[in-house]
């Protein structure tokens, strides 16, 4: 960014703004938004204040995640008779925990038991909560949901490259520190060969010389060097201690080559995401908590078990055909609107009496995939030896990362890690593996972190592939500057008697936060719709 005063005259913050978004796009303009304050992290301003609804108006709400869920809640508010149909025999959709003692059968036929200890679970879904997802958090207080902090950054935790290291995981703590330094070295190295001249006043390089020793904690000849100062941030060969051998021995940083190869400045990056920021939280005991509390509130309102296999909207009614997979019988359900929160990718493949546009929108977006595996440990010797509490190590390997429990710490196991999440093409590699293969796998990888300790405390295991999840086929919605562009506000707009909602139906996608705020301004628009009719 410019600093030297050029004597024009300097753009107001929308010319700013502007040229942002002609330069870098959405996303660009948007990330300025944020750092400039003009764009919320959420845009949730309470509850709706729906009233009104005609007498006897009914809705059809189509699906129980927490999009479908928090539309009736609300709906019902509003005076209108509602109904939930629901394919799986749970609440919750996507919000999902996996605990001992559950069953899980993925496309295919594979079948899991899951064999966790009391307690314990996976989240195979949703498994963070952002501190600036108002709505989430607002629903989780209003209905009693504990939460509790989700450690993301960990400076313990590990980071792995099979190509930096001689693929020895390092501690993200000094790789971090590192990396701050060498590039406030560098910089400062830049100034000091005139390299920022035409950009920085006199003054400014003065002060960002000072800013960067203090932030990449460099010696008084502004180098990243080794000595007690660097170690107070990367840690010391000897810590500090008592007595006799008191005194503490500084550690050596590494090479500014091996940092690179060890693609440290993505992983920091990563952390810095607005939606990484501390605090996050998760509920105590698992996710499924908030689909459970969700579905309390709906009690009595939800048809388990019901696979919607046709949509109709003649007649002045929409008239939902569903399978009863208890009986197998086909049956159906009717109301005066319809609120669908069914995922995309099954949604497309349903018979949907709508508007040429709003199919076409159906269609349009693809789904990601996303595979996760739970290793349940038999003790928790990631704490034990490591003073590892919670957070996440990465690794180049397939699983991409694998994630410490940030519930129940520094109790006595087991534990269940995160042993895999995987992103992209690998995630099609793992969901093309049995889930016993998955589980192998992943305890193969992940046993670079600890090596000794994972596989011998390995108890039992679980892995679910989104791609063969049968309620959604996918992970979340995928939408581009194109698709979004053609079909987003399409795919939002009430198409006659009915209105689709949930994380697809938003920007702020794959997280809960997104499905709910859709819902909320989905149920305003119809409650609109049918006040005007
Ligand atoms: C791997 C992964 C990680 C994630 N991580 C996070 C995270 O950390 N934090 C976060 O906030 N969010 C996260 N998300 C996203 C979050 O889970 C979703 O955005 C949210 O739960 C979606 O809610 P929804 O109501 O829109 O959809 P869903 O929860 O999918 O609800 C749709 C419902 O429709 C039902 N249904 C499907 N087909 C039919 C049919 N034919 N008939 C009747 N019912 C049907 C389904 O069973 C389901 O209950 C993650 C998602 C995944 C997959």
């Amino acid at each position: 960014m410019a600093l030297i005063d050029t004597g024009v005259q300097a753009p107001t913050r929308r010319e700013l703004l502007h040229a942002i978004g002609v330069m870098g796009g959405a996303s660009l303009l948007y990330q300025a938004m944020e750092s400039m304050g003009h764009a919320a992290e959420s845009q949730f301003k309470g509850p709706p204040n729906l009233q009104g609804a005609r007498p006897g108006a009914s809705v059809l709400v189509l699906g129980a995640g927490l999009a479908g869920m928090l539309a009736a809640i609300e709906l019902r508010k509003a005076g209108y008779k509602v109904e939930i149909l629901e394919y799986n025999n749970r609440p919750g959709g996507r919000n999902w925990s996996l605990y001992g003692g559950d069953t899980y059968t993925e496309l295919g036929g594979a079948v899991q038991q899951v064999g966790f200890a009391k307690g314990n679970y996976l989240n195979p879904g949703a498994w963070r909560i952002p501190y600036h997802h108002r709505t989430i958090l607002h629903y989780c207080k209003a209905f009693g949901v504990a939460l509790e902090p989700f450690m993301q950054l960990n400076h313990q935790a590990l980071v792995h490259n099979s190509k930096a290291f001689g693929g020895k995981p390092q501690r993200y703590r000094e790789l971090a520190a590192d990396w701050d330094g060498n590039v406030a070295e560098l910089l400062a190295k830049a100034i000091d060969n005139k390299g920022l001249d035409s950009e920085l006043r006199a003054e400014d390089r003065d002060r960002l010389k000072e800013a960067l020793r203090d932030w990449g904690l460099l010696d008084k000849n502004m180098r990243y060097s080794k000595g007690l100062r660097s170690s107070r941030r990367r840690g010391y060969d000897r810590p500090l201690g008592g007595g006799v051998d008191a005194e503490p021995i500084a550690s050596t940083p590494f090479a500014f080559g091996d940092l690179l190869d060890a693609r440290i400045g993505g992983i920091v990056a990563q952390h810095m995401e607005n939606q990484h920021q501390t605090t996050m939280f998760q509920p105590v005991g698992g996710m499924g908590m908030i689909g459970k509390a969700f579905g309390k509130q709906v009690e009595g309102l939800i048809r388990y078990g019901a696979k919607v296999t046709k949509i109709d909207q003649s007649g002045g009614a929409v008239t939902a055909t569903y399978t009863d997979i208890a009986s197998g019988e086909t049956r159906t359900a009717k109301a005066d609107y319809c609120v669908c929160t069914i995922p995309l990718g099954i949604l497309s493949q349903i018979e949907v009496d709508a508007s040429p546009g709003l199919l076409a929108a159906i269609a349009a977006v693809p789904y990601s995939n996303s595979v996760k595996v739970g290793l349940e440990m038999k003790t928790r010797f990631w704490e034990d030896d490591e003073a590892i509490y919670g957070g996440i190590s990465y690794t180049d390997q397939p699983i991409a990362q694998i994630s410490y429990p940030s519930g129940g710490l520094h109790s006595a196991g087991p534990g269940v890690i995160l042993g895999a999440y995987t992103f992209g093409p690998a995630s099609y590699k793992f969901a093309g593996m049995a889930p016993e293969e998955r589980v192998r796998t992943a305890l193969e990888m992940g046993a670079v972190f600890h090596p000794g300790r994972y596989k011998e405390q390995f108890s039992n295991g679980v892995a679910v592939a989104w791609s063969r999840v049968p309620f959604t086929l996918g992970c979340c919605a995928q939408w581009n500057e194109a698709t979004r562009k053609e079909h987003y506000q399409t795919l939002c707009a009430v198409d006659d008697r009915i209105v689709l909602a949930g994380e697809h139906a938003s920007y702020v996608g794959c997280w809960m936060e997104g499905a709910l705020l859709s819902s909320l301004d989905a149920i305003t628009r119809l409650h609109t719709r049918a006040l005007e009719a």
